[in-house]
């Protein structure tokens, strides 16, 4: 039986041929789209968009702290195997669902990531305004893991067959401290047989993250022995010397290319308002377009740390009563990446975009792509469509209009890489 890929002129391209030209890449789309099974898969999407944003509102309302997203995985897992797909779960969480392709030896993701940056208690029941909805992480990533399963719900109600297997995941571990430990888990078990990986991650249509924005996040920990506030005085105090040390700290000079940023996002310690504190820390995330300007920046925040420690020792005050002693650990690392500008999966993204009239900017974000891309693997991060704001806040909103563009977006990619089995599908 003769079996060819639909998008086989993208696939087969030389790596260093030229990257294709805006005709190249409509026709692409265009033949793409013109599979009828392909055709009546984007249908669905466009004739089951209360489907959609019903199953948006149902996931969002199942909490999914960091390190807690078993129901939600669960649930996700649950909508995947009614798409017909082998679903399980691995051993981090990842729940994922096998849409077999006719080439079983290769595989493509699309992932959208389960948990929240919201605690436990937090409330997440959606408020709804017609297309709008307001709940903490309808948007991110309600809008992502809404579209995963649509997206495997309508290729299964069409009957596409891909040419290499298609892997669902709902993966745990992007926000927060997760430390993307989801998507490297993932990507140590498929390798080598992963060809790429696409990432929904959000709203919107505008943008592809195809650079990995590397980061680091640090916790630094001054500790004491405490004591009275009136009876101690003079104590040496881990809060005092916090402050110190974090002033000099966010005095650190940044250039003004390659951006850099740095965010103390966290600061806890002391027992109450009457105790010189044992314990003060502060959690610190340092982004940079240059991962050398990350370690000079974690060097900055040892010294300064060390150097507010000295600070609070000095006199004039009688430090004899005690010391103290001070740590910077490591949370978690993002490692930087970047997808080649004439990679097959650059061009199937830019061939929907083509084909559906959309036009989106190439951006550099940290994202569960930063795994794949660091490790040379093809990836990308797009948003599913529609507009979200608020992210990360109790205030956060979604509307679903005009969410059939990243719907579409998001099928004709993952299918223009993973290639349609022909025969059956036409
Ligand atoms: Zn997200």
């Amino acid at each position: 039986m003769k079996r060819a890929v639909v998008c086989a002129i993208l696939l087969v391209m030389p790596v260093r041929s030229a990257a294709p030209t805006s005709a190249q890449r409509l026709a692409a789309g265009s033949r793409l789209a013109e599979n009828a099974r392909v055709r009546s898969a984007l249908d669905w999407l466009n004739h089951n968009l209360s489907w959609v944003i019903d199953t948006q509102a149902r996931l969002t309302e199942i909490p999914a702290p960091p390190f807690q997203e078993e129901s939600r995985a669960a649930a996700v897992g649950e909508l995947l195997g009614e798409s017909g797909l082998t679903v399980h779960t691995d051993k981090v969480g990842n729940v994922i669902g096998e849409f077999r392709g006719e080439n079983e030896s290769e595989m493509v993701v699309l992932s959208a990531h389960l948990d929240t940056v919201f605690p436990p208690g937090t409330n997440v029941k959606v408020h709804r305004d017609g297309n709008r909805m307001m709940a903490p992480g309808i948007s991110d990533n309600g809008t992502g893991i809404a579209a995963l399963v649509a997206i495997a719900r309508a290729l299964q109600f069409a009957h596409v067959k891909p040419e290499r297997t298609i892997l669902f995941v709902g993966n745990v571990g992007e926000e927060g401290e997760g430390n993307l430990r989801g998507m490297r888990e993932l990507v140590e078990s498929y390798r080598p047989r992963l060809k790429a990986v696409v990432v929904l991650d959000g709203s919107g249509t505008d943008h592809v993250t195809t650079r990995a924005l590397a980061s680091l996040r640090l916790e630094a920990t001054i500790m004491g022995p405490g004591g009275h506030s009136w009876s101690d005085f003079g104590m040496p105090n881990p809060i005092n010397a916090l402050i110190r040390g974090s002033v000099r700290f966010i005095n650190t000079k940044i250039p003004a290319g390659p951006r850099t940023t740095f965010n103390i996002g966290q600061i806890e310690g002391g027992t109450s308002v009457n105790s010189v504190p044992h314990e003060a820390r502060i959690k610190v995330d340092i982004r940079s377009e240059n991962e050398q300007e990350l370690a000079r920046l974690e060097s900055a925040l040892r010294e300064s740390i060390a150097a507010g420690v000295r600070d609070e020792m000095d006199p004039p005050r009688d430090r004899s009563k005690g010391s103290l002693a001070w740590k910077v650990e490591l949370l978690g690392s993002r490692p930087g990446g970047e997808l080649s500008k004439d990679s097959p999966l650059l061009a199937a993204l830019r061939a929907a975009d083509e084909f559906i009239g959309n036009q989106s900017r190439m951006e550099r974000s940290s994202t569960d792509a930063n795994i794949p891309l660091s490790l040379g693997i093809d990836a990308i991060s797009i948003g599913a469509g529609g507009t979200g704001g608020g992210a990360h806040s109790l205030q956060e909103w979604y509307d679903a209009v005009g969410r059939e563009v990243g719907l579409k977006r998001a099928l004709l990619t993952i299918l223009g890489i993973s290639g349609v089995a022909e025969d059956k599908a036409r």
